[in-house]
């Protein structure tokens, strides 16, 4: 079986994140990338573990070595992927990039091989509530979120697969059959 880069995508607040730390636990041999961001940690968040935050001066520099096998600006941001480490890793396993959808159609294009899975909300209107139950964001950084919504699906018809998050075991399920059959393509 080859090993894969599986990138997983999908609206803020659609559960994506929970998903993909589900399957790596589940699933040996499979490696959640953690990404570089400028942004800072929320609560209960662990640099190195759910990013490596870094001041832009230090991203700017892994920008400038070609460090990122992609990375994109958003909500004022920078979030990256360090390629080195997941090209070290897909030596012996597959890797998951849980990013948006810019990063993945860029990853796309230099991996042709890469899966590109999106996450749905059963409905929008659900989608907004989970967002609006957050209270980790200030207001005007919610609205920013919820108008970002329209922009991610958007581009949903350049993903290979499609799945909604209306029971999460559901979707962990669908998420690894769909991860066993590419392998065993
Ligand atoms: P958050 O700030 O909520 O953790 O993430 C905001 C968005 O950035 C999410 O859609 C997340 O998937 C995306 N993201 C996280 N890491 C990366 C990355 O390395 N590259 C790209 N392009 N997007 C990322």
């Amino acid at each position: 079986m080859r090993n894969l880069l599986f990138v997983i995508s999908g609206p803020s607040g659609v559960g994506k994140g929970t998903i993909s730390k589900l399957i790596v636990e589940r699933n040996e041999n499979t490696f959640l990338s953690v990404s570089y961001t400028t942004r800072l940690p929320r609560k209960g968040e662990i640099d190195g573990k759910d990013y490596f935050f870094v001041n832009r001066e230090k991203f700017d520099s892994v920008v400038k070595e070609n460090g990122f096998l992609e990375y994109s600006e958003h909500f004022g941001n920078c979030y990256g992927t360090p390629k080195k480490e997941v090209l070290d890793k897909l030596g012996n396993s597959d890797v998951i990039l849980e990013i948006d959808v810019n990063g993945g159609l860029s990853v796309k294009k230099n991996h042709k091989d890469a899966v590109l899975i999106m996450i749905l909300p059963p409905s929008i209107e659900v989608l907004r509530q989970r967002l609006e139950g957050r209270n980790s964001e200030t207001e005007e950084q919610r609205k920013t979120r919820l108008s970002r919504i329209d922009y991610e699906l958007s581009k949903k018809d350049e993903y290979d697969y499609l799945v909604v998050n209306d029971d999460l075991e559901t979707a962990v399920k669908t998420v690894e059959d769909i991860i066993n059959k590419e392998k065993n393509k």
